[in-house]
């Protein structure tokens, strides 16, 4: 188990605390059930190579605590008392990254190995580079002992190794205890590790939705009272773990989950404002399909991408707003890119969104009018439109909410089927009704409250 044994520069964020750790619970290979069969033969290959050259080397993290739980691992991290220019001389094939605290690439193809360097517990991240009066960086204390390694990771689970030398699991702080129960347990203590980094709560509400665990009692509570430290993670950080919250495949279970512990909100404040509001009325939101879509595309092997996610997201706010420059006058297609543009403009404060995908995202939004066009030239036209697959996967979204026409994503679903003078015929003297000004996006039919919803 792990004590604490002294706490330094305590206070705000800054806390760290220094544990140690009793003897570690091994696991023989004959008392568990990871097989060398189902990991893959690029990370064994990194394993042995360290091993033959002298080194220790273990898989640890989710790899480890996937396969105990006989799930497929995303990836396979590997953690070695080699420093990562050890590791270099070992592989031909290696590239160092990061600057303060270094990793190992091992390049297989495509295929990347994560190596990491044991990390000590000595020091915090800013102070692992120093300077030295000659203007060198010189690491202090940056790499460590295994049960340091072990002492830094967020929870119980993702603290267990799996010995390459022996096949043995090695578990310092009862990770297969917590595994057995289904349990999310950070290590050390709850409050400073969520202070220390605030993203340890995305990760918990992750994994107990991904893994169906629950979190600890003391976590838990935690997460309610230091919610708001979400707001001080630097926005570029935040991206990439929105992704990986809504694109693990438990989409629907993680929404609920985050807004559930109420971090939702400082993550997508005008979501959940939207969302607030019409929670009543709408019991299946249009972003929580929008999310089993997302779960049920990963589930098939389709492909799942960032702007299509972030823009069912932010659809609400961006759809409340366009209604409002509507109702205020605008035409409803220069009003979809203002309402666009504001809104991103007030969620890039929270998470940075890459140009990269800012501008499909926005390129779809904007397509969402124009499907009410449908005379004469313009159907046509809007198929050849790069994000005309995107946008109409968008709209069928919108309707199955019931905040489109069904019959507009009907038809258009019947004009991609057509071809030819079939098109022509459905594009022949219609009203066009898209670009008028009394049109507007159908506010959603309310739905009389029943007892329980
Ligand atoms: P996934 O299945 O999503 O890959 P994972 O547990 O492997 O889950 P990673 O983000 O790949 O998650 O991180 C690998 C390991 O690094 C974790 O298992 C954990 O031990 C450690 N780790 C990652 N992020 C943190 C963090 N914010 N604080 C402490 N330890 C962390
Ligand atoms: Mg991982």
């Amino acid at each position: 188990m792990w004590k604490k044994v002294k706490n330094y520069f305590t206070g705000g964020s800054r806390s760290k605390i220094v544990v140690t750790a009793d003897e570690p619970r091994i696991i023989p290979r004959s008392e568990h059930q990871i097989s060398r069969a189902n990991i893959s033969e690029n990370a064994l290959k990194v394993l042995y190579r360290l091993k033959d050259n002298g080194y220790q080397a273990h898989l640890v993290g989710g790899g480890v605590r996937d396969l105990l739980l006989g799930r497929e691992p995303k990836d396979f991290d590997i953690a070695t008392d080699a420093t990562p220019e050890e590791v270099r001389r070992v592989f031909r094939n290696c590239r160092l990254i990061g600057r303060r605290f270094r990793l190992a690439h091992v390049h297989f193809g495509r295929d990347i190995i994560e190596v990491a360097t044991f990390r000590g517990l000595g020091d915090g991240e800013e102070q692992a580079t120093r300077e030295n009066g000659n203007g060198m960086l010189v690491r202090d204390n940056v790499y460590g002992a295994i049960e340091e390694d072990a002492a830094r990771r967020d929870f119980t689970v993702n603290a267990l190794y799996y010995n390459i030398a022996d096949f043995s699991v090695i578990d310092y702080a009862d990770g297969v205890r917590d595994l057995e129960a289904g349990r999310l347990r950070l290590l050390g203590d709850p409050e400073v590790r969520f202070r220390e980094d605030p993203v340890r709560m995305l990760r918990a509400v992750r994994f107990a939705a991904k893994l169906g665990f629950v979190i600890d009692e003391t976590c838990e509570r935690h997460i309610f009272e230091l919610g708001h430290l979400l707001r001080e993670v630097p926005a570029a950080r935040l991206f990439d773990e929105v992704l990986k919250l809504f694109m693990g495949g438990a989409a629907v279970e993680t929404f609920e989950k985050v807004r559930h512990y109420d971090l939702f909100r400082h993550l997508f404040p005008e979501t959940e404002e939207a969302l607030a509001h019409e929670e009543h009325d709408f019991p299946i939101t249009f972003v929580l399909r929008a999310m089993g879509n997302t779960d049920k595309r990963l589930s098939e092997d389709k492909p799942v991408t960032p702007f299509f996610l972030y823009a069912a997201l932010l659809w609400e706010p961006t759809r409340l707003r366009w209604e409002e420059l509507i109702a205020d006058g605008e035409h409803p297609i220069p009003a979809i890119q203002q309402a666009g543009s504001d809104v991103l403009a007030n969620q890039v404060k929270h998470i940075t969104i890459p140009k990269r995908f800012s501008i499909p995202m926005r390129e779809m939004w904007n397509l969402q009018p124009r499907f009410e066009q449908r005379n004469g030239k313009r159907p046509q036209q809007l198929l050849t439109h790069p994000r005309f697959r995107a946008a109409y996967d968008f709209l069928l979204l919108r309707a199955e909410s019931g905040e489109a026409d069904s019959e507009l994503a009907e038809w258009w679903t019947r004009f991609q089927g057509n071809q030819g003078g079939d098109q022509e015929q459905m594009t022949q003297g219609r009203r066009d009704d898209g670009g008028g000004r009394s049109r507007r996006p159908r506010r959603r039919r309310r739905k009389p409250k029943t007892q329980d919803g």
